[in-house]
C-alpha cells in the first residue's frame, strides 16, 4: 500500500484514507505519494480505446490498491465523470483541452467531483458524519457545494461576501438545498476567510468533525493526473515515439502538479509550460533560483490565477528533490537543472492575455477565457522562443480552465458576442435561491456551527 509524506518532514506518514480526511498534515506540509506509481507505455497504450471513467480507474488504482475495492472506485468515477472533455483542434497538431463541461463549469470540478465521493465513501463505511467549512469568492464555493451535493455523510457550508460574488456564482451555490448551506457575510472574502479559520481552531467545535476540502488535498490532486492521460491517448498517432508538450493556466499549482505526476508516472511529455499570469513569482524563481512571493498578489483578469504563492509549490519542489515549508522558505535547493530541462515558465500579462482572446476568435474561430488564454498565450510563447526548430506536426495541448459564458462581460467587451451557456448553467437564473444572512462575527457564525 502506497503510503504520503508531509513535505515539511515531520510528521509521520500516512495512508491515503488519512491523509484525504486530514487534509493539510499536522506539521502544516502537504502529503506526497512516498513512490511514484508507472505506467508502462503498453498500458498508456490501451488508454486509446477507453472512456475517460475508464482512464480515470486505471490511473487512481495505482495510487488507491489496498485502500479501496475496485468495484468501488469504479463506482466512483463513474458518477463523477458523466459529462464529455471535449479535444478542440486550433492548427496543425495544436488543441485546446475543455475541461469546462463539468456542473460549475470550472476544471475543478473534476478533482472536487472524485475528492467528496471518496470522503463520503470512507465516512459511511465508519459512519461518520464531516462538515465541510468553506469560504469563496466565487468560483471554488460553488465546484464544492456541487461537488458535494446529495453526499449523505458530508454537509457543506459555504461562507461567501455578500458583496463580491455575481449573482449566476451565487445561484450556482444557493439553488441546491439539500447538504448545502450557504451563507452571506457582510464583508470582504479576507473575512469569510478568517471566520472559517478561526472556528477550525475552536477546540469547543472539534465535535462537529470539520474538514477544508481545499486545494491542497491530496484527494484532489490525483483525480487532475487523469485528463493528461486521457488527452494524449486521444490524440497520439500510431507512432511509438509520439509525445506532447502541455501547457497549464496556473494560480495555486495544482493542475499543473497533476500534469507533472503524469508525466514522472511515465507519460511522454517533451515539456510542460507553466503558464502564470502577471504573478511571475515561478518564473522569476525558475530563471534565478531565487524565490520571492508576490506580496500583495497582483490583480489581473484571470482572476483565480492570482496568486502571489502558490500553495502547490512546496509539493513541485520536494518532487524535485528540495524543500521548501509553508511559507514559502527553502531549506533546500530543488535541482534546478531538471526543473529547466522539463519545465518552462512564462508571465502573460493582462494585455497579452486579451490579444489572445482576439487573436484566437479572429485567426481561428477558437473562443477562450482569461485564464485558458493565459496558457494558449504561453504555448505560443514557447513556440516562438525554444520551439522554433519544431516539427509543425509536433502534438501541444493547452488546458481552458473555464467556460468563456463565466466571463461574458470581458468577451463582449473584446469580441462583442454573448457566449452560450454550457447546459450546465442554464436556466440557472429562474431557479430559488436559500441562503441564511450573517454579520461578520465569529460570536454568531459559532452559534450557527453549535446548532448543527
Ligand atoms: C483554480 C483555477 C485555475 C488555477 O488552477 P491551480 O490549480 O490553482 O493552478 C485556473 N483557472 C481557473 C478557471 C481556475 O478556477
Amino acid at each position: 500500500m502506497l503510503k504520503y509524506y508531509s513535505t515539511n518532514g515531520k510528521s509521520p506518514s500516512i495512508s491515503f484514507r488519512e491523509a484525504l480526511l486530514q487534509g493539510q498534515a499536522p506539521d502544516k506540509g502537504l502529503y506526497m505519494p512516498e513512490t511514484i506509481p508507472q505506467i508502462s507505455p503498453e498500458e498508456i497504450y490501451t488508454f486509446i480505446n477507453k472512456s475517460y471513467p475508464e482512464i480515470a480507474f486505471d490511473v487512481t488504482w495505482k495510487f488507491l490498491e489496498g485502500e479501496i475495492p475496485a468495484e468501488d472506485l469504479k463506482k466512483i468515477v463513474e458518477e463523477a465523470y458523466d459529462y464529455p472533455v471535449p479535444l478542440e483542434p486550433v492548427y496543425e497538431r495544436k488543441y485546446i483541452l475543455r475541461l469546462d463541461q463539468g456542473p460549475t463549469a470550472s476544471f475543478k470540478d473534476f478533482a472536487a467531483r472524485m475528492m467528496g465521493r471518496l470522503m463520503n465513501y470512507y465516512l459511511a463505511r465508519e459512519n461518520k458524519q464531516l462538515l465541510i467549512l468553506t469560504a469563496t469568492s466565487g468560483d471554488t464555493g460553488s465546484a464544492i457545494a456541487n461537488a458535494f451535493y446529495g453526499l449523505d455523510n458530508i454537509k457543506v457550508l459555504v461562507l461567501f461576501p455578500e458583496k463580491e460574488v455575481t449573482l449566476r456564482q451565487r445561484k450556482q451555490m444557493t439553488t441546491l438545498g439539500k447538504n448545502v448551506e450557504v451563507i452571506s457575510v457582510e464583508g470582504k472574502f479576507d473575512d469569510c476567510q478568517a471566520l472559517v479559520k478561526e472556528a477550525f481552531a475552536d477546540p469547543d467545535l472539534l465535535h462537529l468533525n470539520l474538514s477544508s476540502a481545499n486545494s491542497i488535498n491530496i484527494g484532489r490532486l490525483i483525480p487532475q493526473i487523469v485528463y493528461y492521460f486521457y488527452a494524449f491517448a486521444r490524440l497520439r498517432v500510431g507512432n511509438p515515439d509520439d509525445d506532447v508538450i502541455f501547457s497549464v493556466p496556473s494560480g495555486n499549482f495544482g493542475d499543473m502538479m497533476g500534469g507533472v505526476l503524469a508525466m514522472k508516472m511515465g507519460l511522454p511529455v517533451w515539456r510542460f509550460i507553466i503558464a502564470v499570469n502577471e504573478n511571475d513569482e515561478f518564473p522569476n524563481y525558475l530563471g534565478t533560483g531565487n524565490y520571492m512571493k508576490v506580496v500583495p498578489s497582483r490583480n489581473c483578469i484571470s482572476s483565480a490565477m492570482n496568486v502571489g504563492h502558490p500553495s502547490n509549490l512546496a509539493r513541485l519542489v520536494a518532487l524535485y528533490g528540495g524543500k521548501m515549508d509553508e511559507k514559502g522558505q527553502m531549506s533546500a535547493q530543488a535541482d534546478l537543472h531538471t526543473m529547466r530541462k522539463e519545465l518552462f515558465a512564462v508571465s502573460i500579462t493582462d494585455e497579452e492575455t486579451r490579444r489572445t482572446i482576439i487573436d484566437t476568435w479572429n485567426m481561428h474561430n477558437v473562443l477562450l477565457e482569461p485564464h485558458g488564454a493565459v496558457g494558449w498565450a504561453g504555448l505560443m510563447a514557447y513556440l516562438n522562443e525554444e520551439g522554433k526548430d519544431m516539427d509543425k506536426d509536433q502534438l501541444c495541448i493547452s488546458l481552458e480552465t473555464a467556460h468563456p459564458a463565466k466571463f461574458p462581460e470581458e468577451i463582449d467587451k473584446l469580441l462583442g458576442i454573448d457566449p452560450p451557456l454550457p447546459p450546465s448553467l442554464q436556466g440557472i437564473e429562474s431557479k430559488t435561491e436559500v441562503f441564511g444572512k450573517m454579520k461578520n462575527s465569529y460570536e454568531e457564525f459559532r452559534e450557527r456551527l453549535k446548532e448543527e
